[in-house]
C-alpha cells in the first residue's frame, strides 16, 4: 500500500521505503514472539534496538525461556547454565534436557593404586580424555576401557536454583517498543504516544514504564499457561495512552505513552501462549489513573508475594505437564526397547524365557526415571 511506504521511522524520523522497512515482531522473537508490523521501525534502527534492548530481554527471560520450551520461530533459545540447592553445575536445554557444563576428572588414590573416574559429555569427549590419561598411564588399556564405557542418562535428584531478575533501562524500551508497535497495528497514531517516544530516544527522560502487581489486569486468565500479552488503549478524557506487557505470566509492566491525548477512543490486546505460538483471545482492563501508574513506576506497586504466586501458578502446572510428558516418553521408549531386544518375533507367542527377558530389559530402560521419581517424591 503507498501510504506504507509515506512512514517514518519511530527512532531515526526517516522515510521508511520498502528497501529499509523491517519486519519488527512486536513481541521478541527471542521469547517466542509472532506477529511482526512493518513501517515501524527502519531495518537498522530495528537491528540497534535488537542489539541493545531485545538481547537484555532475552538475557532477563532466558531462564524462562528455557524452562517453559517456548517454541520460536527464528533460533532456539541458548543453553543456560544452573545449579541445583546443593551447588551441583547443569546446563539446562530448550528441549528440557541437560547437559554436564564440563567434563568430570576425579582422581582417588589409595593403598591399592589410583583410581580415576571421568564423566564425559559425549564419547568422542571420553576417547579424548582418555587419550590423555594414557599418555600418564601407559599401562591403561584404552580401547579396553572405551569398549566398557557407559553412555548414562540420568535425571536431577535436587531442584535447580532458579534466580530471576529483571529491571534495567534497557528492558523499560524493549517494553514500550513493543507496546508502541502494538498501536501502530490500529488506527491511533505512534506520533500521539510523546512520553513513550521520549523515553526511546533521550537518555535523560524519565523512564515511563514500572512493575505492576496490584491487581490482576488480565480479566479471564487461563489458568496454567504462561502468557505473553499486550494491550494499550487511549483515551481522551484521561488524556492518557496507556500500555500493559506482560511476559510468561509473571513479569507485569504498566505505562504511561501520552498524558495529553485527544485522538479517538481505542483499545487492543495481543496475547500468545509462547510454548505453542498460539494466539490467545484475552482482554485486559486497563484503567488505571496517572497517580497509579506513576507508582509502579517509582516500584510502589510491586509486591513480592504476588509475583511468586504468579510464578506458582504458572511453574506448577509446567512442571505437571512435562513430568507427565517425561513419563509417557520414558515408557513407550522402554516398551520399544524390551520387546525389539527380548527376542521375540511378531505374530509369535512370547516364549517363558522371552518374557523374562522383555521384564529385565523394561526395568533396565525405566529404572533411572522411577528412581527418580522415588527421591523426588520423598
Ligand atoms: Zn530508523
Amino acid at each position: 500500500m503507498s501510504s506504507d511506504l509515506e512512514k517514518q521511522c519511530l527512532l531515526c524520523e526517516r522515510n521508511i521505503s520498502s528497501e529499509t522497512d523491517s519486519r519488527e515482531h512486536i513481541i521478541p522473537n527471542s521469547i517466542g514472539g509472532r506477529k511482526k508490523v512493518s513501517g515501524f521501525l527502519c531495518a537498522d534502527c530495528n537491528s540497534k534496538s535488537g542489539d541493545n534492548w531485545e538481547s537484555e530481554l532475552a538475557k532477563q527471560m532466558n531462564p524462562l525461556s528455557l524452562f517453559f520450551r517456548i517454541n520460536r520461530e527464528r533460533g532456539n533459545a541458548p543453553s543456560q547454565k544452573f545449579k541445583t540447592i546443593s551447588g551441583e553445575e547443569w546446563e539446562l536445554n530448550v528441549d528440557g534436557s541437560m547437559n554436564l557444563p564440563k567434563p568430570i576428572f576425579k582422581k582417588q588414590q589409595s593403598e591399592t593404586g589410583t583410581k580415576i573416574h571421568i564423566s564425559a559429555r559425549d564419547m568422542p569427549e571420553a576417547r579424548k580424555m582418555l587419550k590423555n590419561i594414557s599418555k600418564k598411564y601407559p599401562q591403561l588399556n584404552k580401547e579396553e576401557l572405551l569398549k566398557n564405557a557407559k553412555i548414562q542418562s540420568t535425571y536431577l535428584r535436587e531442584p535447580i536454583e532458579f534466580k530471576l531478575s529483571f529491571g534495567g533501562l534497557d528492558a523499560g524500551r524493549s517494553f514500550v517498543k513493543t507496546a508502541l508497535a502494538l498501536l501502530s497495528t490500529t488506527d491511533a497514531n505512534v506520533s500521539d504516544c510523546d512520553h513513550a517516544i521520549d523515553f526511546l530516544k533521550k537518555e535523560a527522560a524519565e523512564p515511563c514504564f514500572g512493575y505492576y502487581y496490584e491487581k490482576d489486569l488480565v480479566s479471564v486468565r487461563p489458568a496454567g499457561v504462561p502468557i505473553h500479552c499486550i494491550h494499550v488503549n487511549g483515551d481522551p478524557e484521561s488524556k492518557l495512552i496507556r500500555g500493559y506487557v506482560e511476559y510468561f505470566g509473571v513479569m507485569r509492566v504498566v505505562m504511561c505513552l501520552s498524558s495529553s491525548y485527544s485522538g479517538n477512543v481505542f483499545s487492543t490486546t495481543y496475547a500468545i501462549d509462547p510454548t505453542t505460538g498460539e494466539e490467545l483471545n484475552l482482554s485486559v482492563d486497563l484503567d488505571l489513573d496517572l497517580t497509579d501508574i506513576r507508582k509502579a513506576y517509582s516500584n510502589e506497586k510491586l509486591d513480592e508475594k504476588v509475583v511468586q504466586k504468579a510464578i506458582d501458578a504458572v511453574i506448577g502446572p509446567t512442571l505437571k505437564k512435562q513430568h507427565e510428558e517425561e513419563r509417557d516418553r520414558v515408557l513407550n521408549k522402554a516398551v520399544q526397547y524390551a520387546f525389539s531386544h527380548c527376542g521375540a518375533k511378531e505374530g509369535e507367542m512370547i516364549t517363558e524365557e522371552q518374557r523374562n527377558r522383555l521384564t529385565g530389559l523394561l526395568w533396565e530402560e525405566l529404572e533411572p526415571w522411577v528412581l527418580s521419581q522415588i527421591v523426588s517424591k520423598r
